[in-house]
């Protein structure tokens, strides 16, 4: 390994960069005693979105989702002088830097993109603030409270999880379910696995209107009031929802679960080698990578993406897929520092393509069969295969469930 210093950016401090950070702090520890991991998070405190439907409705729960960084770059007890988070939004990536917010430019060897998705209509999500971010749940959490019908839009297991949740917490409410598809939850799971969704649900008293795609904005139900509301707007208010046939859906509030969005803005800053090939798929918004989870452009061998941002098939994001590509990565990461390839002086895209070829860098292959669990409330669940029901049980979900939290606090050395 070249025996200069060598400082890895990673860019998002959740499930995909949190794991990035921990293998390369490993790294660190083991032969890369140069080696400088600085992990810059736009959020003061990590906060464990997984869990999202159940902080919903139980505050307890909802207290233990935010999670201070600050132990993960602990040296004993005191804070490791070679590595560090800078809290700020990142706003630019160029060859060899970043700037964040307010304009620090920091430089690179090798950078982990790891920006996940954002959730608009989940208002909870969009906050990066610790106080701000506490307000808009409570807000989400007395809108639940106040209306007496909720609709939900979207069947996948976000827009099904939270209408089971809720329906165990408040039976007496109105909630219905519509999804564009014929059938609930999506595609990469069986048609078994959404018919025992949808008789579960049934028998939870769950209206589902199937096979009708809700028109973006509702309408206020008031004579003198005939403003829309948008997506990401959680407010309680007597409303009609139109869908695209023309039906006409009443009730208090409604609640998105649809559209999650990459989030890439920083990307325009970074010049593709051709314009025809852009980093950023058009459509998806995903970065584009390719197998080894590098970017696809051979000029930017030394640039990762991973977790929800990245180009992977929908079946990879989950927070588990998240965390075997972060680990995958670094792993390949090492394989190119272990080739003591320097791109600060080398950048041209034939040399990084060929250094890349002689580092041997392996495809990540992701997990053929995902182990998908939906719980149905706090004690029901649906999994995909006995694989998946029976770690979820070792994770001790007859006991309330978790989502994910535990690991969460693992992974931030709590
Ligand atoms: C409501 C809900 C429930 C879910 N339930 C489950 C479940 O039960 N099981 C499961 O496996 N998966 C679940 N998922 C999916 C899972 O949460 C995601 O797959 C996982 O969080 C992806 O991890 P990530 O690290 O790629 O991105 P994210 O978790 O989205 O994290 C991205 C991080 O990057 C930061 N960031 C973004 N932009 C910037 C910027 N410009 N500058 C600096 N920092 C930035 C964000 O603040 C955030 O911390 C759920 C998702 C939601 C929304």
């Amino acid at each position: 390994m070249a025996n200069r210093e060598i400082h890895v950016l990673v860019v998002g401090g959740s499930w995909a960069g949190v794991t990035a950070v921990n293998e390369l702090l490993g790294l660190s520890h083991v032969a890369y005693s140069r080696l400088h991991v600085t992990l810059v998070e736009q959020r003061t405190h990590y906060f464990h979105r997984t869990g999202v439907i159940r902080g919903l409705v139980d505050q307890k729960y909802a207290d233990k989702m935010f999670i201070p960084y600050q132990r993960l770059f602990m040296d004993g007890n005191k804070p490791s002088p070679h590595h560090r988070l800078v809290c700020a939004k990142l706003t630019h990536i160029y060859e060899h830097s970043i700037e964040v917010e307010g304009g620090e430019r920091i430089f690179y060897d090798y950078l982990i993109i790891a920006t996940g998705a954002a959730y608009t209509s989940l208002p909870v999500t969009q906050s990066i603030d610790e106080k701000e971010c506490r307000e808009k749940y409570q807000k989400m959490r007395n809108a639940i409270e106040a209306a007496r019908s909720i609709l939900f839009v979207g069947g996948g297991a976000v827009g099904v999880g939270m209408c089971c949740e809720i329906a165990e917490m408040h039976p007496k409410k109105l909630l219905m379910l519509a999804h564009a598809r014929d059938r609930l939850l999506n595609e990469d799971l069986s048609d078994n696995f959404s018919n025992t969704a949808e008789v579960h649900m049934k028998k939870m008293g769950i209206d589902l209107i199937l096979g009708e795609t809700v028109l973006s904005a509702s309408i206020h139900d008031d004579d003198d009031d005939h403003s829309t509301l948008t997506h990401d707007e959680w407010v309680v208010k007597p409303q009609i929802v139109h869908t695209k046939s023309g039906r006409r859906i009443p009730c208090d509030l409604v609640i998105w679960t649809t559209g999650a969005r990459p989030i890439t803005d920083f990307m325009n800053s970074l010049l593709p080698s051709n314009e025809k090939h852009p980093l950023v798929d058009v459509n998806s918004g995903q970065i584009n990578v390719r197998p080894t989870l590098q970017l696809a452009d051979l000029r930017y061998p030394y640039i990762f993406a991973v977790g929800d941002v990245n180009s992977l098939p929908f079946t990879e994001k989950y927070a588990p897929n998240a965390v075997l590509q972060a680990k995958h990565a670094v792993s390949n990461l090492r394989e190119l520092m272990n080739e003591s390839y320097d791109y600060r002086i080398k950048v041209s895209p034939t040399m990084a393509a060929e250094a890349t070829a002689s580092a041997q860098l392996a495809p990540y292959v992701g997990t053929r069969n995902t182990q998908v669990v939906v719980a149905l409330g706090k004690s029901n669940e649906i999994s995909s295969t006995i694989l998946a029901k029976l770690s979820s049980w070792a994770g001790g979900s007859h006991r309330g469930r978790k989502y994910l939290l535990d690991k969460a606090e693992k992974m931030l050395n709590v």
